[in-house]
């Protein structure tokens, strides 16, 4: 059988145009239809190879204003597409800043038996589409060379020919084309003129786990999680606010080095942990994460994940 590729677009800058070519800051993101971008690029048959394709918009945004409402479509649309038997895998166009978060939501709530047999690769760009020399026509090309990888499965991130697994990608630069890192676990592939060279195999993903209740994502409105700071004197008057309004089911605390938090917002979570407010222990270091000693600490850690990412496990853990 025919086996198709999807294309998922969401808008972000590789949708966006500015009115000067050479105007790289100056634009305006999710401008193109994902169709459009696609037409834009010369030898997308070639790198499909036996791939029929199918291109569909399914929202149109700025990543940076990225919310729940999106997020639940891009799923129920890739659990459609993943699950059709002639579909071999799926390609997302997206928005850079929020990309690191929008692959591990859908890393974690999309079916695993699907993922473990097929790729979602989220791709992006840091020019519009409208800049002299874009970056968005190559970033889909080789996002299209992993998909099409026997050895890719699961959420993928495809950037300045570089791979990166959705638990460890991070957004690290504003501006330069090689925007994203994946930290102490370094990147899984490069690709290289249409070659995957994979360093890493993809993470496993069990397909016997329980999958994240889809239900769940229909719920409204999504539990209230927060992403409070720690620093030289920071207090605990963030945290009392947002306690007083009664709506916050959790907070994120990007801790200071190994996770340490201020005195005085110490204080403040420890009173809205005896709430019953769910605290959750990161750090704002952009490498490694916190270790744990012996002894367990006042909050609970966030294993490993970053702030924006331990606020989306803990988001999801209390819709499930
Ligand atoms: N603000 C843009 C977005 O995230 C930035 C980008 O795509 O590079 O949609």
């Amino acid at each position: 059988m025919l086996k198709k590729m999807v294309f998922l677009g969401t808008g972000g800058t590789i949708a966006g145009t500015a009115v000067e070519a050479s105007d790289n800051v100056g634009y305006t993101a999710a401008q193109l239809g994902v169709g459009q971008l696609l037409q834009a690029i010369p030898r997308l048959q070639q790198a499909l190879g036996a791939h029929a394709f199918l291109a569909e918009q399914v929202v149109q945004v700025d990543s940076k204003d990225m919310g729940w409402s999106q997020w639940r479509v891009l799923a129920e649309r890739l659990q459609h597409h993943l699950a059709q038997s002639d579909v071999h895998s799926i390609v997302v166009t997206h928005g850079t800043d929020t990309l690191e978060e929008t692959a591990f939501f859908l890393s974690r709530v999309l079916s695993k038996k699907l993922l473990a047999l097929k790729s979602v690769v989220l791709t992006c760009a840091m020019r519009p589409a409208s800049s002299l020399a874009p970056d968005g026509p190559q970033n889909v090309l080789d996002a299209v060379a992993v998909a099409c990888s026997a050895q890719a499965h699961g959420v993928l991130v495809v950037c300045a020919g570089t791979v990166h697994s959705a638990h460890d990608v991070q957004k690290i630069h504003p501006y330069r084309l090689n925007a994203f890192d994946s930290g102490d676990a370094g990147p899984l592939a490069y690709v290289e003129e249409g070659q995957v060279r994979w360093l890493h195999a993809c993470p496993g993903v069990d397909a016997s786990a329980a999958d994240f209740p889809q239900v769940a994502l229909g719920k409204d409105p999504w539990p209230r999680v927060e992403i409070i700071t720690s620093y030289a004197g920071a207090t605990g008057a963030t945290v009392r606010a947002l306690c007083a309004e009664s709506a916050v089911q959790g907070i994120v605390v990007a801790g200071t080095g190994n996770g340490t938090i201020h005195q005085d917002l110490e204080l403040a979570l420890s009173e809205a942990q005896a709430r019953g407010v769910r605290v959750v222990r990161s750090t704002r270091c952009a490498y490694g994460s916190v270790v744990v000693g012996a002894a367990a600490g006042a909050f609970q850690d966030s294993q490993g994940l970053p702030p924006v990412k331990a606020r989306i496990a803990l988001m999801l853990e209390l819709m499930a």
